[in-house]
């Protein structure tokens, strides 16, 4: 009764991709989640943290509502209420993800999933004291087994060298998006796409944020020009950046001391609460990993790119592979890691590509980031079309940020944008990117007016000296 064609352990993104597309296509699935189904993603990742930076955003506007000839003489942030809001968006979301599972007929075991051996799970029952409405236990071992085992085990924050989470200032960003009270101030470790979303979020509640961030820039990972505008906003905002510091301590008080990296300075700065977020690291767990001989590194499970582990019969998805952090990357490994398994002995596996990836960094305004920008410049063009062109922009007064494209022989390589709702306009490029398209080709296609996607055609006609709705 226990026997499945596949035994999925892990129910975040990249486990819950793989576990569908196996059960639509006939084969016998369980989840084993010793949490929350919906993994990080939708219970502390993407769902939680989107929703209240939808609250920060509504301030935003309501700061802003006597430029637009609206006004607001009053009004209170409470606190209680985007918990509120944020907690029930996690729990529909959850509930919708549970439910999806179970119309593809895809058993749930609640529970510590161990690795016996190849084709052997036993699931470790055990009840968690966290709210579980949508949970069933019974507390007992469960021995299942399976012709396929995929790990979808997910990552956990990293904590840098020398610092104990014992401290109870110190949170990581799991509890951080839990709370339900406001903190007054707020010191973030880690300037990168975590740092900056929870930065943008608290600093538009009314904490007070102090980035602490090691490299001499915050989101360092992108382009310098989108550092400069992003921290340059942060600032105004009132949040205080130091960059090219390094946390070494916090004391019971919950004083953390900076120190620079460059030259003697120190500082020294107290806050309600520090959180570290200088990353994530694969969950891994080495010893079941050594008795089974699966190879691991510190950045995960290791793979191929058809999510093969080194053992038959043993595959791993999502941020256990240490390949990227991103639950969209996780999605694709799920599902070609399903795709595989349905393929009959002989026929042709499909491999994961990791070179056109999209990513969203959801402060206010956005930032987005796709291709690799070249290291060599020759025969590259690099086009910067500012968002103040862009008409629906103008129009909205929405024309802080830009769009910057790096091309070659008519083909967009990298694109690069901040600005107002631009995760929605980067998917265009990261098609073009994926599909080689001749640039010739896309300014001939009719975009709607006015729009801020329209920002596209523009810099892309820019590029060909074509362009008819603007001069720099
Ligand atoms: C604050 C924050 C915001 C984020 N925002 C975004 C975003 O906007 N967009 C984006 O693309 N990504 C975002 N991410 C990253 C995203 O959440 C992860 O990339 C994604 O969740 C990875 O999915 P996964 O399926 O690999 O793992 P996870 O979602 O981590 O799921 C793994 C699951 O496996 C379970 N598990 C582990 N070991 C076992 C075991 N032995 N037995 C049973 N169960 C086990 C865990 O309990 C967990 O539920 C964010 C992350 C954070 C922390």
């Amino acid at each position: 009764m226990n026997h499945y064609d596949v035994i999925v352990i892990g129910g975040g993104p990249s486990g819950q991709s793989a576990s569908v597309r196996l059960a639509q296509n006939g084969k016998k699935v369980a989840v084993v989640e010793r949490d929350f189904i919906g993994g990080i993603c939708v219970n502390w990742g993407c769902t939680p943290s989107k929703a209240m930076i939808e609250s920060a955003k509504i301030v935003e506007h309501i700061r802003e509502a006597g430029h637009y000839g609206v006004e607001v003489n009053d009004f209170q942030i409470n606190f209680n209420r985007i918990a509120e809001r944020r907690n029930a968006v996690v729990k529909a979301v959850r509930e919708e993800t549970e439910d999806l599972l179970r119309h593809h007929k895809i058993d749930i075991y609640q529970g510590e999933a161990i690795i016996e051996a190849v084709g052997k799970v036993t699931v470790k029952g055990g009840k968690l004291d966290i709210d579980a409405e949508t949970m069933h236990y019974d507390n007992k071992d469960v021995a299942l087994t399976a012709d396929h085992i995929i790990m979808a085990t997910g990552s956990a924050p990293l904590i840098p060298p020398g610092i104990t989470i014992e401290n109870p200032f110190l949170v990581n960003s799991n509890r951080l998006i839990s709370i339900d009270e406001l903190p007054d101030s707020l010191t973030i470790v880690g300037g990168g796409v975590i740092g900056v979303e929870f930065a943008t979020i608290f600093s538009n509640l009314g904490s007070k944020v102090t980035i602490i961030e090691f490299l001499d820039r915050i989101v360092a990972g992108m382009d310098e020009d989108i550092s400069i505008e992003i921290t340059k906003i942060l600032e105004e905002k009132g949040v205080k950046i130091l960059t090219g510091y390094r946390m070494t301590e916090i004391d019971d008080n919950g004083v953390v001391t900076a120190e620079c990296r460059h030259n003697d300075g120190i500082d020294k700065i107290h806050s309600s609460m520090t959180l570290l977020s200088i990353g994530r690291q694969a969950v891994v767990n080495s010893e079941l990993c050594d008795r089974l001989g699966l190879e691991f590194t510190q950045r995960g499970i290791v793979v191929d790119d058809y999510l093969h582990t080194n053992i038959p019969g043993i595959y791993a998805v999502g941020d256990a592979t240490g390949k990227s952090i991103l639950a969209h990357v996780g999605i694709q490994q799920g599902l070609i890691c399903a795709e595989n398994i349905l393929k009959s002995e002989g026929e042709e596996l499909r491999a994961m590509n990791y070179d056109v990836i999209p990513a969203v960094i959801y402060s206010l305004p956005e930032i987005v980031s796709v291709g690799i920008v070249p290291e060599v410049m020759t025969d590259v063009q690099v086009v910067k079309v500012p968002f103040s062109k862009n008409l629906r922009a103008a129009i909205e007064e929405r024309g802080t940020g830009f769009l910057k494209l790096w091309i070659k022989d008519y083909k967009v390589i990298a694109a690069q944008a901040m600005g107002f709702v631009v995760s929605e306009i980067i998917q265009e490029l990261t098609n073009m990117i994926a599909l080689e398209t001749d640039i010739r080709e896309v300014v001939k296609i009719i975009h709607p007016h006015p729009t801020y996607a329209e920002i596209t055609k523009s810099a892309l006609e820019y590029a060909l000296n074509q362009a008819v709705d603007f001069y720099l």
